[in-house]
């Protein structure tokens, strides 16, 4: 098991940690700021640093078999740490930082567009989503206004725990029916989106996200597709 740094705070960058394990899988260590992919968003790229000086250059996060394990994959040709070695973790935070824009601006999209949600990619710039909704009943504009809007009123997001049976009794709060959100022990974690009447957006998440919708910065809608009957897909691009 992993202590997930970024599940805390995911504004930090670097981590000191020690390696379980290093194979041809890829690299275990006590402790990451690494995000592996899952839930829509992208694994984590970066560097391993040694106490000798050499880096290890890692190319992608996954998700280990067991509770929160997490495999850091390391580039073709690399050289694998000993275990027990104690390295620096850090990761590319350019692109963690947009992949934590797209993927909090998708929870306003889910707030900005009435319908279920069936399935949703984040990568890095760009974001989809796509909803469960009948006909052309999608107006791009108004969608692109009421988002922006949102992004633009700065409000704030916020982690926060409940407990299984809690979540169980408000089935409304998960969205993304692909979506399974980290639990265990008994509790689920959950994004809140405040707003001045209450939530913009709550639903449980183990996602990377920006503390503050302005950070976001505007976005702009790609296109809206048809993906079946009743699926729409709106693609969104950062504009920085
Ligand atoms: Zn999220």
């Amino acid at each position: 098991m992993t202590e997930l740094v970024f599940r805390d705070n995911s504004y930090v960058r670097s981590c000191t940690a020690r390696v379980i394990a290093a194979d041809a899988r890829g690299i275990r260590l006590d402790r990451t700021v690494f995000y592996p992919t899952g839930g829509g968003q992208p694994g984590d790229t970066g560097v391993l640093l040694l106490a000798s000086g050499e880096t290890v250059a890692i190319a992608d996060t996954v998700k280990g078999e067991g509770a929160d394990e997490v495999i850091h994959v390391p580039a073709p040709g690399a050289a694998l740490p000993d275990p027990g070695a104690e390295v620096t973790a850090e990761i590319d935070w350019e692109r963690r930082h947009r992949l934590m824009r797209m993927h909090t601006c998708l929870h306003l999209l889910c707030a900005s567009v009435p319908g279920a949600v069936t399935g949703g990619q984040v990568s890095d710039g760009r974001g989809r989503l796509d909803f469960n909704v009948p006909g052309a009943s999608l107006d791009r504009e108004a969608i692109a206004a009421r988002l922006n809007a949102l992004i633009a009123s700065g409000h704030a997001v916020m982690p926060r725990w409940i407990g299984d049976d809690e979540l169980a009794a408000r089935p409304e709060l998960v969205r993304t029916m692909s979506v399974k959100p980290p639990s265990g022990a008994g509790r689920v974690r959950l994004i809140e989106i405040a707003g001045p009447d209450g939530a913009i957006d709550l639903q449980p998440c183990g996602g990377t996200h920006v503390r503050n919708t302005a950070e976001i910065g505007p976005v702009e809608i790609g296109k809206i597709e048809s993906k079946g009957r009743q699926n729409r897909r709106i693609m969104l691009k950062l504009f920085a």
